[in-house]
């Protein structure tokens, strides 16, 4: 039997393509069925896994074919039960996953690109250039390789995933919705999209695009400041993409899916800890049903944002309650395993 010499990646192909590539090898389109069940729904690493399918014709996909399946190469458990796994992918760069285990939800926190083009002040990712995109198998393996360890050390399937890992989700959008659609699909692990939060630090065309196609995920925004000198100070990139911009994407995205926008934000010290930063925050939010979540702070090593006082966050609960706006101050996980965005894979 030939071995090609460039094996291509078999998860790029859908169904279908497998269907027609096996009809062409005179086999059965049928085999192509089986063969995507191994590779999606049952996850199989090798060709040798998939074991309703003859060792002749197993040998065969692995003559033309690879699976690039992900690596977790490194897997670090906070004391709070936190996991952060460092996944190595084919081409041996990294990136890393987190598993966030609460009472009531195991969340997995994923990545979508290979360190990221935008620049953000307060974040380790933004401290690697964007290598490239991920491929919707390698965003698809860190939520299977989550499940598998919520299942192992917590006794409950994955409940929540969110896409708030390194990268930019909406600068790989076209991969991520592939991932997305495995994820939610029954031929996948079947997830149902409404346990599923896209966060952008706000891409005001793609969060039109989203809109006008309908997706069924929830929406998270990055805020940090409403402000916009403030904001383009801690993220440059909002002098091109301008609050004003960013909140006409928010409305349409509004009227079209009637679905509340839920707001990420950290308050620093020194930086957006006053009454004029809270009170422009309600003033951006509150034209649809709004949820902030005050974040608290996980510091990169060299400690130039620090996280503001009980006092800054009291402030911030208090005015927000006031005009109507949900609010909930999420503790930092993980403290003790630099589970920030980007800390991991930096260290690799
Ligand atoms: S916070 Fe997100 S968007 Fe900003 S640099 Fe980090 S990974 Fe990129």
């Amino acid at each position: 039997m030939e071995v090609a010499k460039n094996k291509r990646d078999i998860r790029a192909f859908t169904k279908d393509q497998l269907r027609s590539f096996f009809e062409s090898q005179g086999d059965k389109a049928f085999r192509g069925n089986q063969v995507y069940e191994w590779l999606w729904q049952k996850s199989a690493h090798t060709f040798e896994d998939m074991t309703n399918i003859s060792k002749e014709t197993r040998q065969m996909l692995e003559n033309n074919f690879v699976i690039n399946h992900i690596k977790v190469d490194q897997m670090q458990r906070s004391s709070d039960g936190t996991i952060k796994n460092a996944v190595r992918l084919h081409d041996d760069l990294i990136v890393e996953s987190v598993l966030i285990p609460t009472k009531t939800r195991t969340t997995a926190c994923v990545s979508s690109q290979v360190g990221c083009s935008l620049d953000c002040k307060f974040c380790a990712t933004s401290r690697l250039k964007r290598m490239r995109n991920l491929n919707p198998d390698e965003i698809y393996d860190q939520v299977v390789a989550i499940d598998n360890e919520s299942r192992l050390y917590f006794d409950r399937p994955l409940s929540n995933i969110v896409f708030m890992g390194m990268g930019e989700p909406l600068m790989n959008y076209n991969n991520v919705l592939k991932a997305i659609d495995k994820i939610t699909s029954p031929e996948g692990m079947g997830m149902s999209p409404k346990r599923i939060t896209v966060s952008t630090s706000g891409v005001p065309k793609m969060i039109r695009k989203m809109a006008d196609e309908e997706v069924k995920f929830k929406l998270a925004v990055s805020l940090h400041s409403a402000i916009d000198e403030i904001r383009t100070s801690i993220m440059p990139f909002n002098a091109t993409f301008t609050l004003a911009d960013l909140r006409e994407a928010l409305e349409y995205w509004f009227q079209k899916t009637k679905s509340r926008i839920t707001y990420e934000y950290v308050v620093w010290d020194g930086i957006n800890d006053t009454q004029k930063d809270v009170n422009a925050l309600v003033e951006f939010c509150r034209f649809a049903p709004s949820k902030v979540n005050l974040i608290e702070y996980n510091p990169i090593d060299d400690g130039e944002f620090r996280q503001a006082n009980n006092a800054a966050i009291e402030m911030y609960v208090n005015t927000l309650e006031r005009n109507g706006i949900t609010v909930t101050v999420r503790r930092s996980r993980g403290k003790d395993i630099d589970a920030a965005c980007g800390q991991l894979a930096n260290k690799s």
